[in-house]
């Protein structure tokens, strides 16, 4: 549950969501409409499925820690950016990674692929990989909800850069962030469509082993420019760039 400046609190509910229907908040969720926001019987909120638009509705009926909510009219409103662009991001520390998919929901991401590097400061087991797959999905969720999107970018389980360049994304164009090429961000984005796939490196970037492996799997160097950023600001920057040079913004 987010409380946004503009409206009611928004909140995602991950079962299908049906106008009329009524539904009772999970334990953390109620806690938090009734203790933190306060909120009362009659108050109006907005709750969304993922499977587009978001839905009216008002709390019901509040108990100690039992909150009911009547769902109210169903609005067809997206607000998604108009090109699909997926972010595959070199897994970098936890909280540079956290401001990453926070940042790349907000300004609109399609998806996100996280790749384990090389030169990424964590090591991953199997099931902290899943653990971390599990908490930025969490973000995604949050993050929708103060934004305002209806529908969540998907996460998508952490790869190898091996293992990713030997399936990359069906899209084109394929971009790789990289300080060393003269490619403009500019003039790359004259190529790009409805879709696009942004490679980002992890802190200390892409080594030239797996520079080389993305080129090969069709991703071409572009640059954002004469000064370096840290991974967590070139994917957030990178897509502002490219949605405002697509006339988004
Ligand atoms: N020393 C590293 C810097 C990594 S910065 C290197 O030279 O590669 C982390 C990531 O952010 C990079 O791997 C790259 O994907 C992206 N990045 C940072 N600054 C950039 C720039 N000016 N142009 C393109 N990509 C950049």
């Amino acid at each position: 549950m987010q409380h946004t400046p503009y409206g009611p609190p928004r909140q995602y509910i991950p079962d299908r969501l049906r106008s009329g229907a009524g539904i009772e908040l999970d334990d953390p969720t109620a806690h938090h409409v009734a203790r933190v926001l306060r909120m009362q019987a009659g108050d109006p909120l907005i709750l969304f499925d993922g499977s587009g638009g978001e839905y009216e509705a008002s709390i019901a009926a509040l108990e100690r820690s039992r909150v009911s909510v009547a769902v109210g009219a169903h609005r067809v409103l997206e607000r998604e950016a108009r090109i699909a662009i997926t972010v595959a991001q070199g897994v970098s520390s936890a909280d540079r990674m956290d401001l990453t998919v926070q940042k790349a929901v907000e300004l609109g991401v399609f998806a996100i692929q996280p790749v384990m590097c090389e030169r990424s400061v964590v090591r991953l087991s199997a099931e902290r990989a899943a653990s971390r797959l599990e908490h930025w999905r969490r973000i995604v969720v949050a993050t929708c909800e103060q934004c305002g999107r209806n529908r969540l970018p998907e996460v998508r389980p952490v790869l190898g850069v091996p293992a990713y360049c030997a399936r990359p994304d069906p899209v084109v164009p394929r971009l790789l962030f990289s300080p060393e090429t003269e490619t403009r961000l500019s003039d790359a984005a004259a190529r790009i469509g409805d879709r696009a796939v942004i490679a980002v490196g992890p802190e200390a970037g892409f080594s030239p082993a797996e520079e080389v492996m993305l080129m090969s799997a069709g991703f071409s160097r572009v640059s954002l420019g004469s000064r370096i950023l840290r991974t967590e600001t070139a994917a957030p920057a990178a897509l502002a760039e490219l949605l405002a040079l697509k006339g988004e913004f």
